[in-house]
């Protein structure tokens, strides 16, 4: 059984878990989390592949100094070391602007990171030890509710985590209060943990997203999800493109048997696995789209596991550019 008491030493093996590429499940204050070193894209993929889940969403950063904000981030505004120097450790995450050693699966694809210091002490001392930014959403499969006791953990991941850190219910029990501070007006993405009231009280009046986060609200803020502004194309069975005097780009599954007339080709994976495909899909989907192509055309991958996550946002892109009025 992988369920243990997070005892020092059963956070040490944890930490050590976490350091060689595998997934932990830990507690902390808001919900329990399912872990794996934020800097290592083919173990974060390997998170989406354990919750089952069918898209990909950005993850939170979890942090236990202010170095490793550093590290993720490429500037704190005063307004966010307020927001730290307040409420760290605590059920308030910050959307920041991301490093670009920020693996894109973390951030699935968005220029910003979601980071925040969790206020329980098993969930600190893992990530002391295991001395990398852990990334975690809750440790629940798609469309369940979030756990906050390790047996839930266990019931619903049970083997597929490496170790599962028993820290008892989690005090909270609601997920943290995201917030983006990369806007001239601080938005609540997600009420949470942390009352909107008490963020007001420090940084004065925020402002709410209400409804659809992935529709923009207003001009100006970003779209919820990675989308890019090439066109894309998803090949049928036996469809292959010919010349047609475009700049066209390809994003294969595995390396391809043909030819074609490619400005650019990229490889999801040399061997067709779909753990490395979806670890590498939104960094070779960023180069396509910076390489001035007039369409991407992209391989289907097979629709299992990771494969569909791919799948759907791929579709979400494709669609996008079909619709007359070029919204997804
Ligand atoms: P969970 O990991 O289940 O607690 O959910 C994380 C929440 O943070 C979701 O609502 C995400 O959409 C949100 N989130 C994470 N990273 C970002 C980001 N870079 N920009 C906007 N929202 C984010
Ligand atoms: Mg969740």
């Amino acid at each position: 059984m992988n369920l243990v008491t997070a005892t020092s030493e059963a956070i040490a093996r944890g930490a050590e878990i976490i350091r060689s590429g595998g997934l932990v499940a830990f507690p902390t204050e808001t919900v329990y989390g399912l872990g794996a070193d934020a800097f290592n894209a083919l173990a974060v993929a390997r998170i989406f592949e354990v919750k089952d889940r069918p898209q990909f969403d950005p993850l939170i950063v979890h942090v236990a100094e202010k170095k490793m904000v550093d590290a993720l981030c490429t500037a704190v505004s005063d307004r966010a070391q307020t927001l730290i120097d307040r409420f760290w450790p605590g059920p308030l995450t910050l959307v920041l602007p991301k490093r670009d050693v920020v693996p894109d699966i973390v951030t699935a694809g968005l220029p910003t990171v979601a980071v925040r210091m969790p206020a329980h002490p098993v969930a600190l001392m893992l990530i002391e030890q295991s001395r990398t930014p852990i990334a975690a959403p809750s440790a629940n499969p798609f469309g369940y509710l979030s756990p906050t006791s390790a047996e839930h953990v266990a019931e619903y991941l049970g083997d597929k985590v490496d170790l599962i850190l028993d820290g008892g219910p989690c005090p909270i029990g609601v997920e943290s209060t995201v917030l983006d501070v990369t806007q001239p007006e601080a938005t609540v993405l997600r009420p949470g943990g942390l009352p909107v009231e008490e963020i007001e009280r420090a940084i004065g009046e925020v402002r709410m997203v209400t409804g659809d986060v992935d529709e923009p609200q207003s001009p100006g803020q970003l779209p919820h999800h990675y989308a890019p502004r090439t066109p894309i194309h998803i090949l049928t069975a036996n469809e292959w493109p010919v010349e047609t005097g475009k700049k066209i780009g390809l994003l294969a599954f595995r390396r391809p048997d043909r030819t074609g007339p490619f400005t650019l080709v990229e490889v999801l994976s040399e061997k067709g696995d779909l753990r490395e495909a979806a670890a590498r899909f939104f960094s070779c989907l960023h180069r396509l789209d910076k390489a001035g192509l007039d369409l991407i055309v992209a391989e289907p991958v097979p629709e299992v596991g990771l494969g569909r996550a791919i799948m759907n946002r791929l579709s979400k892109a494709a669609g996008r550019h079909a619709r007359p009025e070029g919204r997804r």
